[in-house]
């Protein structure tokens, strides 16, 4: 089949975009010569507990640190259960096994391929105290519900906002709607640092907790009696390298204007896909979502071999990245087990492995994942519009 995407993919597909002034945030910490607990960590925290609204932000070295502060955070014992999404990033769920934590995996709604709060109540047991929600690819969970069910059983949100950085349901930031929230700097997120994790709250007691986990120069500037744990921190270390947070505060500070280049690239492009009968999740008025990946699904059922005459036309399309979790050897061949360690009599976790999530797989496997289209068009997305047309001719 003769190519119909012959521009370029390059330079609009290329992240993270890094310039100058990124350069310049790196060498001034370089310059200054503190390269380890330097200023810039806490103007970072400072940026984004601004951005988000929150009263307390902590900076990680990583995302995956942040969330293992956040479940810690959260005080929970050994055996208490978690409601969690199957189809998700890993580590939206494994930290908190090393805690003793039972991860409950729940289905995915096709709405905004975020957990199912229906799936969320037929989960709920004797020993369940949290939620993680994730809003995936952009896209603000289904918040009103999830909430709901969350005040209705006395579940804490964790939420996991790392693919959400400029997201907002109901006015509010993503970020800000769990009791805890982590937002990752990886390299491949919204707003990079190379590496990096924000840990975010309300609750003061929460943001010590973190600090204390693996912030072991922070914790003498606490104010209460933790202090005391200022020479031991709780066994790990959590700490951003300052580089790191230059260049993570510099792209948080660039944020509004990448994610504005991609919405309009993201929603040139949808315009056209939907009227060829693609789901481009467009969300309501009340949401607004940012595009950590373009993805849609063909609203009828798909076509026999799309993807490959895509491929064929030239168009970078694939499924979706993330496996399910539940069907990963580390739960199917019970290698949790050896980290969870868990207490006699709760085997619940082999029971939710083997149940069903057919919703959530059949849903998955319908998924496109297209480019991230970041940079200005080269005229490249009219040609995908073309070869999507062609392909479902
Ligand atoms: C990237 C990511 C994380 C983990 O972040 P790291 O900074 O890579 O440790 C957590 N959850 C989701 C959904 C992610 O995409």
């Amino acid at each position: 089949m003769k190519k119909i995407v012959t521009k370029q993919h390059t330079t609009i597909t290329r992240w993270p975009i890094l310039d100058q002034s990124d350069e310049d945030a790196v060498l001034d910490v370089l310059r200054g010569g503190n390269i380890t607990t330097a200023k810039i960590i806490q103007d970072l925290e400072g940026g984004y507990k601004n951005y988000i609204g929150r009263n307390y932000a902590v900076a990680h070295n990583n995302g995956t640190a942040g969330l293992m502060a956040a479940f810690y955070s959260l005080g929970l014992q050994p055996g208490d259960e978690i409601l969690v999404p199957t189809a998700t990033f890993w580590a939206s769920v494994l930290p908190m096994i090393w805690l003793g934590l039972v991860p409950v995996f729940c289905e995915s709604e096709p709405e905004t391929l975020g957990i199912d709060p229906n799936d969320m109540l037929q989960k709920i047991g004797p020993r369940t105290k949290a939620v993680v929600v994730v809003h995936l690819w952009g896209l603000p969970c289904k918040m009103q519900e999830i909430k709901s069910v969350a005040e209705q059983h006395n579940l804490k949100i964790i939420e996991d906002a790392s693919h959400a950085h400029g997201a907002s349901w109901n006015g509010i930031a993503c970020g800000a709607l769990g009791d805890v929230s982590v937002i990752s700097l990886q390299g491949d997120k919204l707003a990079p640092a190379g590496e990096g994790g924000m840990f975010l709250t309300d609750n003061y007691d929460l943001y010590e907790k973190a600090i204390s986990l693996g912030d072991i120069t922070r914790i003498i500037e606490l104010e209460t009696a933790q202090r005391r744990f200022a020479a031991t921190s709780f066994g790990i270390k959590t700490r951003i390298a300052p580089l790191s947070a230059a260049i993570g505060l510099n792209q948080l500070k660039k944020l509004k204007e990448n994610n504005q280049q991609r919405k309009r690239n993201h929603l040139y492009l949808s315009e056209k896909l939907e009227a060829l009968g693609f789901d481009c999740f467009i969300p309501t008025n009340n949401i607004q979502r940012v595009y950590f990946e373009f993805i849609i699904r063909y609203r009828e059922t798909e076509p026999d071999g799309l993807l490959e005459k895509l491929q064929s036309l030239g168009c970078r399309v694939s499924r979706p990245r993330y496996p399910l979790l539940h069907e990963q050897p580390f739960f199917t061949e019970g290698k949790y087990k050896e980290i969870g360690r868990y207490p006699e009599g709760c085997g619940e976790i082999e029971r939710v492995i083997n149940s069903n999530f057919s919703k959530t797989a059949l849903e998955n496997q319908r998924l496109i994942k297209l480019p991230n289209f970041c940079g200005k068009d080269n005229g490249i997305l009219d040609q995908y519009a073309e070869a999507f047309e062609a392909a479902i001719k």
